[in-house]
C-alpha cells in the first residue's frame, strides 16, 4: 500500500494529459507558455482571489511576498512553531526574523492567544507580517487573524500549501488575507509532476509587483530591472498538469472527505481523530492521528507492511538551523507535546475501504 498514489490518478487523467504534453513539447513554449496564463485563471477563479501569479515552488511563493511587501532585514514576522519549514526559510531568506507562536490542540493550527501575545512581548521588535498556516488541509481561524492583523497595522500571508481548495465560512482558502500562497508538489491535495506554486492576491499593484519580482524583479521590458527579484517561473508542462488535476479536483476533494470520514469513524474513541470546524472544510492533505503510544502505533503498522509518517516531530523553534533565535525547550508547550504524539496514516482520493479497513483493524488491534 501506498501513503499516496498518484499512480491511480495518473491513469484517470492520462489520455488528455498526453495530449497537452504533445503540444508543449511541440511548440516548445517551456517558459511561460499559454498554460501558465491559463491556469492562473482558472486557479484565482477557483479560489475566488482577483490576481493568481503562479511560480517555481510553495516556498518561494512565500518569499516573492515578502518581498513585495518590502520585508527584510531588521523586520520580524510570526508564524507557528508547528509546520513545514517553508515560512520560517522564505522569513530568513529575505533577511528577516521569524517569530514563532503556539498552535491549539484540536486543530494544529496557529492560536490566537499564543499569536496575541507574540505581538506584545515582541512589540520591541519591527513585526511587519503574520504568516498562518493551514495544517493538515483546514484553515486557520483566519477572521481572528485579521482582526489582530488589523489592530497592530500588520499584513497577513495565508501559507495554503495543505489547504488550498478548502472553504472558510463564505470564502475559500487563497482569498482569505491580503496575500495567500500554495504549493503544487505532488504530495499536496493539487500537485503537479515536479515544483510548483501560487500566490494569490485581490490588490492589482501586488500582482504587478509579484510578476516582476518573479521574473529577476523585471521592469517595462526583458533586460530592465527595478527591483530584486528571483528565478521564480512555473513550468509551462507542470501547468498543463494542473490544469488536468482542476477537472477532477472537486471530485477528489469529496473522495477525500469520505476515506477521513471512514478513518475518523473507526478510529475515533481509540485515537483522538482530527477535528474539523464547522464554519470551515478540509482537504485533507494529511489524515493525523494522536496517541499517546505512537511508536507502537507505528511499528504495529510497519510489520503488517502500511506506510505512515510523522508530520512534524520537531518545531521549527527546536530546529538547530534557528537555534540562534534562543527559544528553550518548553516554549511552545502544545505544539511540543503535540511532536510527541501525532502521526499520519495513508490519505488519497483512492484509497479503497479495504485498504481503510486493513489500517484501522491493525490500529485497533
Ligand atoms: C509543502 C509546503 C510548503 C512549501 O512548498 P514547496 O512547494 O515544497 O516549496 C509550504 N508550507 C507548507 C505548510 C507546506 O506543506
Amino acid at each position: 500500500m501506498q501513503f499516496i498514489d498518484l499512480k491511480t490518478q495518473y491513469a484517470r487523467i492520462k489520455e488528455p494529459l498526453q495530449k497537452r504534453f504533445d503540444d508543449i513539447l511541440t511548440n516548445t513554449r517551456f517558459i511561460m507558455g499559454s498554460e501558465i496564463l491559463e491556469v492562473e485563471e482558472a486557479l484565482a477563479k477557483l479560489s475566488g482571489a482577483r490576481h493568481c501569479i503562479t511560480c517555481a515552488n510553495g516556498t518561494i511563493a512565500i518569499e516573492m511576498c515578502l518581498r513585495a511587501l518590502n520585508i527584510g532585514p531588521g523586520d520580524a514576522v510570526i508564524t507557528p512553531t508547528f509546520s513545514f519549514i517553508a515560512a520560517a526559510e522564505a522569513i530568513r531568506l529575505v533577511g528577516a526574523e521569524p517569530v514563532f507562536c503556539d498552535i491549539k490542540e484540536d486543530s494544529f493550527n496557529i492560536d490566537i492567544e499564543s499569536l496575541a501575545d507574540a505581538i506584545t512581548k515582541n512589540s520591541h521588535k519591527n513585526i511587519k507580517a503574520i504568516i498562518p498556516v493551514g495544517l493538515f488541509g483546514q484553515p486557520a481561524d483566519m477572521n481572528e487573524v485579521n482582526q489582530l492583523a488589523i489592530k497592530h497595522g500588520l499584513t497577513v500571508i495565508e501559507d495554503a500549501a495543505q489547504c488550498f481548495g478548502s472553504n472558510y465560512q463564505t470564502k475559500k482558502s487563497g482569498n482569505l488575507s491580503t496575500l495567500a500562497t500554495t504549493s503544487f508538489f505532488p504530495a499536496k491535495p493539487l500537485g503537479c509532476y515536479g515544483d510548483g506554486g501560487a500566490v494569490f492576491c485581490n490588490d492589482d499593484q501586488l500582482a504587478t509587483i509579484l510578476k516582476s519580482i518573479r521574473v529577476h524583479g523585471q521592469g517595462e521590458n526583458q533586460y530592465d530591472n527595478v527591483r530584486i527579484g528571483v528565478n521564480g517561473r512555473f513550468d509551462t508542462l507542470q501547468a498543463a498538469v494542473i490544469l488536468e488535476k482542476l477537472k477532477i479536483f472537486a471530485d477528489e476533494l469529496e473522495l477525500r472527505n469520505q476515506a477521513a470520514a471512514y478513518y475518523s469513524e473507526k478510529l475515533a474513541g481509540k485515537y483522538t481523530v482530527p477535528t474539523i470546524q464547522s464554519d470551515r472544510s478540509s482537504v485533507w492533505a494529511q489524515y493525523c492521528l494522536l496517541s499517546e503510544d505512537r511508536a507502537g502505533s507505528m511499528a504495529k503498522l510497519k510489520t503488517t507492511g502500511l506506510p505512515s509518517a510523522i508530520y512534524y516531530p520537531k518545531a521549527l523553534h527546536l530546529q538547530e538551523a534557528y537555534a540562534d533565535l534562543g527559544y528553550p525547550k518548553n516554549s511552545f508547550p502544545i505544539a511540543e507535546s503535540i511532536c510527541e504524539k501525532i502521526f499520519a496514516i495513508p490519505m488519497h482520493p483512492y484509497l479503497t475501504k479495504e485498504d481503510q479497513d486493513k489500517i484501522c483493524t491493525v490500529l485497533l488491534s
